[in-house]
């Protein structure tokens, strides 16, 4: 990417994040009027140097040592904290991650959730609903840490973290029931983008960040890195196991697209069957490629699928 079109990428997702808040705001009433009162436009920056701080970094280093560094040797003038993680990777003692400039080893035990307190009503329509991160001391993220970032001219944004990692899967109430089902019909450890209790989820958590702390927020970072069935079958980074997803709402979704349900499952049963041959090295009798293009061709509701 270059240069410009990387400012150019960070003023849209700057405008959009102000787009968001004003239509999360709701139309013309008395709530958007309360809202509009405490919260600043999003600054345009002409630079914007932005750096993801995980929670556990401000209770190893200290805050105001955490930021004198940013502000200092990195001239960041945005903070994107984490404010929902449930993937540590915490820098420990004799662990992966070697850095021993880095505070103090923190203890390896990691429930993960919220890192800030949330009004329940923003999850009245989600089973999602009991997240609040016991970690650190039940340490509040923006509570602490915003009015020391805002205090030194910084903007604050929340890192709304969405990887798919399994430990949600026990760590949060209800949540084996928006778990994705694979193409053979069994259930994953990861949530699925189309189920509504999900969905719900999700825009709590904005309406909270930005109406819960309207003074305190300036704006969202989405982060997720997951991808869709076919590139979870080719694998690599950040996949995540299982053919997926099949699940009631994705099969809705695909009837209402015009794909077929059933023309998509055999499709991916039979990209199955190739990944699973390759990794034993039986070669198809076209080659790797031919088979797989052969496939994309035959099943295009395999690409249909992976957008779904
Ligand atoms: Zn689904």
């Amino acid at each position: 990417m270059k240069a410009s079109e990387a400012i150019l990428a960070r003023r849209t997702f700057v405008r959009l994040c102000t787009a968001c808040a004003a239509f999360l705001g709701g139309g013309p009433g008395p709530q958007t009027k309360a809202v509009a009162q405490t919260r600043a436009p999003v600054r345009n920056r002409k630079n914007f140097v932005a750096i993801q701080v995980k929670p556990y970094a401000w209770v190893d280093e200290g805050i105001d040592a955490l930021l004198d560094n940013l502000q200092q040797k990195g001239n960041v003038n945005t903070v994107w904290a984490y404010t929902y993680d449930y993937s540590e990777a915490r820098m420990t003692r004799g662990g992966t991650i070697p850095l021993p400039d880095h505070g103090v080893s923190g203890d390896p035990h990691f429930v993960g959730g919220a890192f800030y307190d949330y009004d329940p009503k923003y999850f009245r329509n989600t089973i999602l609903k009991d997240f609040r991160s016991p970690d650190y001391g039940k340490f509040n993220v923006i509570a602490d840490v915003a009015p020391k970032v805002k205090a030194r001219g910084m903007d604050f944004f929340a890192w709304d973290y969405n990887n798919a990692v399994p430990m949600m899967n026990r760590n949060i109430p209800n949540f084996p029931q928006v778990t994705e089902i694979d193409v053979y019909g069994k259930r994953t450890t990861s949530p699925c983008f189309n189920h509504p209790d999900y969905r719900a989820h999700l825009s709590g958590k904005i309406e909270s960040l930005l109406s819960g702390y309207a003074s305190e927020v300036d704006g969202i970072a989405w982060g997720c890195e997951r991808m869709g069935p076919l590139q979870n079958a080719i694998g690599g980074g950040w996949t995540t196991a299982g053919i997926s997803c099949f699940c009631e709402h994705c099969r809705a979704k695909a009837r209402e697209r015009q794909i077929s349900v059933d023309r998509a499952q055999r499709g991916y049963r039979l990209l199955g069957q190739l990944f699973q041959a390759a990794a034993q090295d039986r070669r198809p009798v076209d080659g790797y490629f031919v088979a797989f293009w052969r496939l994309l061709l035959e099943y295009p509701e395999i690409l249909s699928w992976e957008k779904l």
